[in-house]
């Protein structure tokens, strides 16, 4: 049974690497025995994460990256093929919203400014997408490969205040299907695109949204969401690995064109 989960000396490249959610999956795949390459906008956050795989006897390669430049991501994919072979695995984690693209009492939708939502619906989708031309397109020319997306609830029902951000995801999700069935149809059958759609996990970017400063306490958003999730708690960054691991696995070998939550029941509840 473990053949059927095993990712030794695959090459995983991880965009996002340095963050909250993609780094705790960075840690366990290369527990796994996968060599990683961390990609981030923020070469310290990759660092550290890369410094911490290899100070536990793992293989990981930090790499400055930005998911909106091809030429950034055709520099990585150089230094990953020289220093760690040929890409197996693309996780596409770099995202986020931002506070700008976010209604409030103070910024009303019909003033959210355009370039606020252009930049969350571009690092989001196009973050998506470019990665996936570039490390894909290998994948391609050997015939082979997995490339694992992340959306978010949102893509299934839009949040209240995030358009932009609902939208991307939507889109990131949309593309996960599409991308699936062009790569069989016209490149490889042994080529999988998926997605993990997390429910909330509460991380730096949201968590101030979620719970007081202050008092720790759940905001009214944060009740909102604990009461709509049937599990009643927000989930933790490691409860996303079991997936992703069984998405990047033999384990899911007929698995393509799929977005899994992973959610504490979130999706499957109407709030009634
Ligand atoms: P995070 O902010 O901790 O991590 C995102 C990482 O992406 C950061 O290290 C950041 O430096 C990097 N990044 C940003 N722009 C980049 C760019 N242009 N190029 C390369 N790297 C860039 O966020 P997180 O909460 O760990 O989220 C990871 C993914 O999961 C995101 O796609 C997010 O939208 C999604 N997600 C998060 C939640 C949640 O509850 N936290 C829920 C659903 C989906």
């Amino acid at each position: 049974m473990s053949d059927l989960f095993d990712l030794k000396d695959k090459t995983i490249v991880i965009t996002g690497g340095g963050g909250v959610l993609c780094s705790t999956m960075a840690l366990a795949l290369a527990e796994a025995g996968a060599k990683i390459a961390v990609l981030d906008l923020i070469e310290a956050a990759a660092a550290k994460i890369a410094d911490q795989i290899n100070s536990a006897g793992g293989r990981a390669i930090t790499v400055k990256c930005n998911v909106l430049d091809k030429a950034s991501l055709q520099t990585a994919l150089e230094k990953i093929n020289a220093e760690l072979g040929k890409i197996d695995i693309l996780i596409n984690g770099a995202g986020g919203n931002k506070k700008e693209a976010t209604t409030s009492p103070d910024l009303s939708f019909f003033d959210l400014p355009s370039e606020a939502l252009q930049f969350v619906f571009n690092l989001n989708f196009i973050g998506t997408l470019l990665p996936s031309q570039v490390f894909g397109k290998e994948m391609a020319e050997s015939g082979g490969g997995i490339i694992l997306n992340i959306s978010s609830m949102c893509a299934f029902s839009p949040l209240t205040k995030i358009p932009g951000y609902s939208a991307a995801k939507a889109a990131v999700s949309n593309f996960t299907q599409w991308l699936a069935v062009h790569v069989n149809q016209n490149y490889s059958k042994d080529i999988r695109v998926n997605a993990i759609a997390p429910g909330f996990f509460l991380t730096e970017q949201n968590r101030f949204l979620l719970t007081d400063e202050k008092t720790g306490k759940l905001t009214a958003r944060g009740k909102t969401i604990i009461d709509h999730t049937p599990m009643g708690r927000f989930g933790q960054p490691e409860e996303l690995i079991g997936t992703a691991m069984w998405l990047l696995s033999d384990a899911a070998k007929f698995v393509t064109g799929i977005v899994v939550p992973v959610d504490g029941g979130f999706s499957a509840f109407s709030g009634v």
